[in-house]
């Protein structure tokens, strides 16, 4: 299937349901707290999504029965809302999803709440950077593997940790997962050159150990082999017109943590 191009106004469209799901996540961060259950966050982002104008698209997605995915320390991705209290010193990442118009956003955050060990911490901000990196990468006529080699890149710098293989980012546009594939990891120079037009959702997924992983009996919890814990980030980009970025799930566009690496937003989406 090739590759969907989206117009100006399209991607207009595309910002307020990235928006929706960056206000999403920012509500999600506010709220969570030790003691909490993951099913009430899952209840505060349907709410949001609901009051933004926006639907949901992980809900019935294959079958998946809410909002949001929570995944709690050796879950990386994929984990649904339930009963299960939040402890302190928990890695919970949330992803979370809206449709506005029939355009998707898809972004991911990974939060520690309570007391934070540094070394959960220093994990969660070296995948949080490793997007920031891969979206860096991901400019206007760099060969596709450019991104997952920036991840990879940088997050072997940091440290020993595991890169998840099976899974990663994705086009998005009409549905939320399209063509390409975004590999986390490999080497730069293939692919199809990125274009004007192109939207990508780019999602490190990371662990303290192995990245080796295997799905829970509930047909979707994805856990680490060894229990090591893991994290993920995800934001939706696209190029615009004038041959900038925008980040199309984030508050600011990615001014701050694009800008820090470099490269300057569009303002066609402002
Ligand atoms: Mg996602
Ligand atoms: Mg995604």
């Amino acid at each position: 299937m090739a590759i969907e191009i989206k117009s100006l106004d399209q991607l207009k469209v595309m910002r307020k349901a990235g928006l929706l799901v960056g206000q999403t996540l920012a509500l999600l961060q506010e709220s969570i707290k030790v003691g909490m259950r993951t099913d009430a966050l899952d209840a505060i982002a349907a709410a949001n999504i609901k009051r933004g104008g926006g639907t949901s698209n992980f809900l019935g997605y294959h079958g998946f029965p809410a909002t949001i995915c929570i995944s709690i320390n050796d879950e990386i991705v994929h984990g649904i809302p339930g009963n299960r209290v939040i402890e302190s010193g928990d890695v919970v990442s949330i992803d979370c999803g809206a449709i506005i118009d029939g355009w998707h956003g898809d972004a991911a955050i990974s939060i520690i709440v309570g007391d934070v060990d540094p070394i959960d911490q220093k994990m969660v901000d070296v995948c949080e950077e490793s997007m920031w990196r891969g979206i860096a990468a991901g400019k206007l006529g760099a060969p596709l593997s450019d991104i997952g080699h920036a991840i990879q890149s940088y997050i072997d710098s940091e440290g020993k940790y595991g890169i998840l293989q099976e899974y990663g980012g994705h086009g998005i546009g009409t549905a939320m997962h399209q063509e390409p594939h975004v590999l986390n990891f490999g080497k730069a120079g293939f692919g199809p050159k990125l274009e004007v037009g192109i939207a990508l959702a780019i999602e490190p997924m990371i662990t303290r150990g192995t990245h080796k992983t295997h799905v829970l009996k509930d047909d979707w919890t994805v856990v680490t082999n060894d229990a090591s814990r893991g994290s993920h980030w995800e934001n939706s980009y696209a190029l615009l017109p004038d041959g900038r970025p925008f980040v199309l799930t984030a508050l600011d566009g990615g001014r701050e943590r694009l800008g820090a690496l470099g490269v300057e937003i569009s303002d066609l989406l402002a």
